[in-house]
């Protein structure tokens, strides 16, 4: 069934589809000028030093895994409440993902205090997720990460041009990792970023994500290098043209789109304090945020009530849907016996509700009038 209001609105128009036919027409369809294009918009806007293009974001999180040295039998902290990418790439490189909690049902954020207590001679480094695009508690991950010497990567996937205390989310750790997928803030149908400041990394990312080659078919095509070598055990990680033409278009359009996520969550937050039996997690957040998605936590409730109010808002029209099921009850992912008793909470009450940008006033009173008749009746 088609829903009345969708979770999600991709924002493509004639725009993409004129860009990719220019890419298709220039007659160079892969990693090319427009890949080094969109890398540096995301140097520019992000004020971050170095910016790689990639396939996907799970491919940015593996490399990011290899950069920061982390090795098998190595432990990596990472949040449960996020989706498996961001704890399949620490098994990628042999190592054991430790879950720690979120913070509270208000802040579904990864918890220091519980980061620091997972914390053996074994741990190497946290895999941070800002969710929603709201952005974790980058100070005291940090004074962590610093008193341990533990590096962080910075799962930004939620958040392009949210902030942390003047920063872009993904510049704060060693390294910012984004996806292009198609629900995403920028969407390429595929894609993804991985932005540094460290010299050494860029250069190892842009190596890896392409066989370990030394040189590129762009710069043999273009006559500036005829043969290469292989000097590292790579990938092909490489994002193309096409679809960084496409991003290149996203790029543009994110600043308006922001704005408009920002007023979509204002008058949800308005009409939301109305509603009994709701928390809205990061109500009191004051940051530039992406507003990725917009999750609610449901009060004294269980899995049963959640499913039913679900299902009372697909009756409605609503397509709404679950951020997330948490990583720690996955099959693969049992055996390493996490207890994390504020993320069980929230996997089982968390509804998603509709975001995006022309999602309207009326639309929004809407979804709120029918969320609560289905909480509170
Ligand atoms: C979407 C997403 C990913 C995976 O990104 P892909 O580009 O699909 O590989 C990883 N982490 C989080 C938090 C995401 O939302």
């Amino acid at each position: 069934m088609a829903y009345k209001i969708p979770l999600f609105d991709l924002n493509f128009g004639e725009e993409e589809i004129q860009a990719v036919a220019d890419t298709i027409n220039s007659n160079w369809i892969s990693t090319g000028p427009k890949c080094e294009e969109l890398e540096q918009q995301f140097v520019d806007k992000f004020y971050v030093k170095h910016a790689v293009s990639m396939s996907n974001c799970t491919d940015a999180l593996h490399l990011a895994c290899i950069l920061c040295g982390i090795k098998e039998g190595d432990e990596v902290i990472c949040p449960s409440l996020t989706f498996a990418a961001s704890a399949n790439c620490i098994r990628y490189v042999g190592a054991h993902p430790v879950f720690a909690d979120i913070s509270s049902f208000e802040d579904i954020n990864i918890d220091p205090k519980d980061i620091e207590k997972k914390i053996t001679p074994k741990t190497k480094a946290i895999i941070v997720v800002h969710m929603a695009g709201f952005p974790a508690n980058m100070d005291e991950i940090m004074a962590i990460a610093n008193k341990y010497n533990l590096r962080v990567i910075e799962d930004a996937c939620h958040g392009p041009l949210s902030e942390y205390k003047g920063k872009k989310l993904g510049t704060i750790g060693d390294v910012g990792c984004f996806s292009f997928f198609s629900n995403k803030n920028i969407s390429t149908g595929e894609g993804g970023m991985l932005i540094t400041n460290n010299d050494d990394y860029a250069k190892k990312a842009r190596l890896l994500r392409s066989h370990g080659m030394t040189t590129m078919s762009y710069q043999r095509a273009g006559g500036h290098a005829t043969s290469y070598d292989i000097v590292e055990l790579g990938y092909n990680y490489r994002m193309d043209d096409i679809r960084a033409s496409i991003g290149l278009v996203q790029m543009k359009k994110l600043p308006k789109n922001l704005q408009q996520r920002l007023h979509v969550r204002k008058w949800y937050n308005e009409k939301l304090q109305r509603v009994k039996g709701v928390i809205l997690p990061f109500a009191q957040n004051e940051e530039f945020v992406s507003n990725y998605i917009m999750p609610i936590v449901l009060k004294d409730s269980n899995v049963e009530k959640r499913d039913r109010v679900r299902e009372k808002l697909h009756a409605a029209g609503i397509q709404t849907s679950v951020h997330y099921p948490a990583i720690h009850k996955f099959s693969i992912y049992k055996q390493y016996g996490a207890i994390l008793p504020t993320t069980d909470y929230v996997t089982d009450n968390e509804i998603t509700l509709p975001m995006y940008a022309a999602l309207t006033e009326d639309e929004i009173d809407f979804i709120v009038e029918t969320l609560d008749t289905a909480v509170n009746e």
